[in-house]
């Protein structure tokens, strides 16, 4: 009822129809040139010098009227890709299907699209309606209509500094509400994805997901589990390096999208220790990437599959096999289970195993082994993750705090904090090696400690159990 009321005063059309956009002047948005990068600024220059239309678009424009730092700087033409390239020296065309022109402007990379028409009749979709092939040119208006919510139809001029409004979308900002654009099933359908970059940018921008666009979300999640792995693990990398992640999971819980979507989370959020442990582990990364200290995927990832990686460990160890193998088995056993589904590299998941790696050998304090643990190019990740660890108390803070002494001393105060580590300790470990007829080999020491950590997860096998 309401919203009939509010299209028909404020005439807000159908997406499809919408045809002539809203043009808002400077004196009432207030965003100035000066506020877009230098190299945009430029692109559209160029642009519009040989007769083009050109705006910057999408994130860019509705994060500067957030007041939120855009990441990076799109542009939205009607030239085609091959025109665009005339205009700009140092430019490229990237892509098959679609092209899109990459202009390099110093520092800077400017992704420059050519507008997209609507989708035909005969779009190409796979069984589920999800849209496959994406690749005709269009009107501007018909571009404004594929974009997925109101707030990312925004175009940008920054010769007169007007933006150009075919949805509303500067309205919805100043209301805080995130609204799809034409009908939410349809949109989710064409690309599933869309739900879950509702839930990221409500999040990332404080809005509330418009009720028409919220609803449908539960019964279409299931939807997700068709898009390939690779786009899937993109978006929800994103979401989870947002700086806003504790909050987007909140929500993805609340809209019934982290089951099937993220089972990895299923996996870890089963258990309220684990649930516990990727909180801190989010809130962890969030007030980091929001300090705009870099956050490497590598750690989120070793965060995310730690607890199941434990869980696996214990298993194998229960058959008999030695701590430190079985580490290594349970490690690429989670690995090649999600890095599927995460799509994760391989090069990352080497740095993942890293991180793991060293977790027992953190524990291991004796003679040369806390050097090469500091000298380990891994270490600071590593370290922070151990800090993590206590922090969820999955171990004593003492560790970390150790470490943290060890990392600052200088020579002499190192060799001091070796030596004053509890002699207890000391004999403990003397005492194993003399029963195990005095070996004194890595391997062996590395067990020790591998032991000493695995007795830690064992409390915890426990305290997983209880819940
Ligand atoms: P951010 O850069 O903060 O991740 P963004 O909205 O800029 O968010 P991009 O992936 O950079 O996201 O996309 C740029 C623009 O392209 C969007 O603002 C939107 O207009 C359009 N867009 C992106 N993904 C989709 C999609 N799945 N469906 C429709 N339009 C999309
Ligand atoms: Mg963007």
């Amino acid at each position: 009822m309401l919203r009939k009321f509010i299209n028909r005063v404020f005439k807000r059309d159908d997406a499809s129809t919408a045809r002539e956009p809203a043009v808002i002047p400077f004196s009432s948005h207030g965003m100035g040139r000066e506020q877009i990068s230098s190299g945009s600024r430029r692109v559209c220059a160029a642009l519009s010098e040989r007769g083009y239309k050109a705006y910057v678009v999408g994130g860019a424009v509705r994060d500067l009227l957030a007041q939120v730092t855009p990441k990076d700087f799109d542009v939205a033409t009607d030239a085609t890709p091959d025109e665009v390239r005339r205009c700009l020296r140092r430019s490229r065309l990237i892509g098959r299907r679609f092209q899109i022109v990459h202009a390099y402007m110093g520092q800077e990379v400017i992704e420059i699209t050519t507008f997209r028409g609507a989708l035909g009749e005969d779009a190409k979709t796979d069984a589920h309606g999800r849209v496959l092939r994406d690749n005709v040119f269009g009107s501007q208006a018909e571009d404004a209509a594929r974009r997925d919510f109101t707030v990312n139809a925004l175009y940008f001029d920054p010769a007169t500094e007007q933006i150009l409004d075919y949805h509303h979308g500067v309205a919805d900002l100043k209301q805080k509400t995130l609204r799809v654009i034409g009908d939410p099933k349809t949109r989710y359908r064409e690309d599933p994805v869309r739900m879950l970059r509702a839930i990221r940018l409500a999040a990332k921008l404080g809005l509330a997901i418009d009720p028409a666009a919220r609803r449908p979300i539960r019964e279409m999640a299931g939807l997700l589990e068709n898009v390939p792995a690779a786009r899937l693990s993109d978006e929800i990398f994103k979401l989870l390096s947002s700086g806003h992640a504790v909050q987007c999971l909140r929500q993805l819980h609340a809209e019934g999208l982290h089951q099937g979507t993220l089972p990895l989370l299923d996996v870890v959020l089963r258990t309220p220790e684990g649930e516990r442990f990727i909180m801190l582990a989010l809130a962890d990364t969030d007030a980091r990437i929001r300090q705009d200290k870099s956050s490497a995927p590598c750690f989120l990832f070793a965060a995310l599959l730690w607890r199941e990686v434990g869980a696996v460990w214990r298993r194998i160890r229960e058959t008999g096999e030695h701590p430190l193998p079985a580490l290594h088995q349970a490690m690429n056993e989670v690995l090649s289970a999600q890095g599927q589904k995460l799509a994760i590299t391989r090069r990352v998941a080497g740095d993942i195993k890293e991180i793991w790696a060293l977790q027992p050998r953190f524990e291991h304090r004796v003679g040369r082994r806390p050097y090469s643990v500091l000298e380990h190019p891994r270490f600071r990740a590593a370290y922070d993750f151990l800090r993590l660890r206590a922090k969820a108390g999955e171990i004593d803070a003492a560790l970390p705090a150790w470490w943290l002494e060890f990392q600052d001393a200088d020579s002499e105060a190192r060799a001091q904090l070796l030596a004053t580590l509890s002699p207890e300790g000391a004999k403990r470990r003397k005492r194993r090696r003399s029963r195990r007829g005095g070996k004194g080999t890595q391997g062996a020491e590395g067990e020790d400690a591998a032991m000493d950590s695995a007795a830690l997860s064992g409390d915890n096998a426990k305290n997983d159990a209880a819940a």
